[in-house]
């Protein structure tokens, strides 16, 4: 049976305290997989947990959200990739990782942030994992993509996704020409530039996303994963095909940038 996957979300994050059970539970019913996205240590060994009690369905990234970096020990830094290497047969990949000029703007925790950013790339490289890449802000929005494209291409990354890709068409193109794939959230019912960036790039190269609890497509409610459904329709919609051409692709993506195969 084919179905919707949400690779990026955040179903450890407090706002899902209180009824996180019900959430997993009706995105069981819509929903084929997720993706949980660690964004420190803590929050991965959380989103590990949630993996294990929904097997086959929640899947786990633990990565170091930029903005986490400040503030971590090369310590601290240390023990959590020891703890990532040691769950490396748990998890899917490593993410999310990256820069954000939008949170970090001090010259010398921007130069802190590439360092780790490479850092975990590097243990990606090691673990023969993809990477989750979280790259915000600056110059149109667009400069952590362009200098996070020439890192992971230096880096002689082979598996990579631009996570909530929120960059113009022609970037997108670039990305997709060193065979890295891009992932739209449910916010693209808002977006020209998403919707354009659905339309243009190869869809062997597409995924789909929400990274609730953020990003609603109706923007002041909580979001769900359910809500990638919206990006499915969206990208069917821009493309011209039958959504169940755009679930049968996208879920193959999945399967093979994850290498996980999905009931
Ligand atoms: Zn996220």
């Amino acid at each position: 049976m084919i179905g919707i996957i949400d690779i990026h979300c955040h179903l450890t994050f407090e706002q899902y305290d209180e009824d996180r059970e019900q959430v997993i539970k009706d995105a069981k019913k819509v929903l084929k997989g997720v993706v949980t996205s660690g964004v420190e240590a803590e929050d991965a060994k959380h989103a590990l947990e949630l993996a294990e009690m929904h097997e086959s369905f929640v899947f786990v990234t633990p990565g170091l959200h930029p903005i986490h970096v400040v503030g971590k020990t090369d310590q601290e830094i240390g023990e959590y990739e020891e703890f990532i290497s040691e769950n490396k047969r748990k998890i899917v990949g490593i993410g999310e990782i990256g820069l954000d000029y939008h949170w970090v703007r001090d010259p010398l925790k921007i130069k802190r942030t590439k360092e780790v950013f490479v850092e975990f790339l590097e243990l990606s490289q090691e673990l023969d994992l993809p990477v989750v890449l979280h790259l915000r802000g600056e110059g149109a929005g667009t400069e952590a993509i362009e200098e996070g494209l020439k890192i992971v291409s230096d880096e002689d990354i082979r598996k990579a996704v631009f996570h909530c890709f929120t960059g113009k068409p022609q970037l997108a193109e670039l990305i997709c020409e060193e065979e890295y794939y891009i992932s739209l959230p449910a916010s693209i019912v808002r977006s020209k530039s998403m919707k354009k960036v659905a339309k243009r790039i190869p869809l062997s190269l597409l995924l789909t996303e929400t990274d609730a609890p953020y990003l609603s497509p109706t923007e002041e409610e909580r979001n769900v994963p359910q809500h990638v459904k919206v990006v499915y329709e969206e990208i069917a919609r821009q493309r011209r095909i039958d959504v169940r051409v755009a679930e049968e692709e996208i879920e193959r993506n999945f399967e093979r940038l994850f290498k996980v195969v999905l009931r």
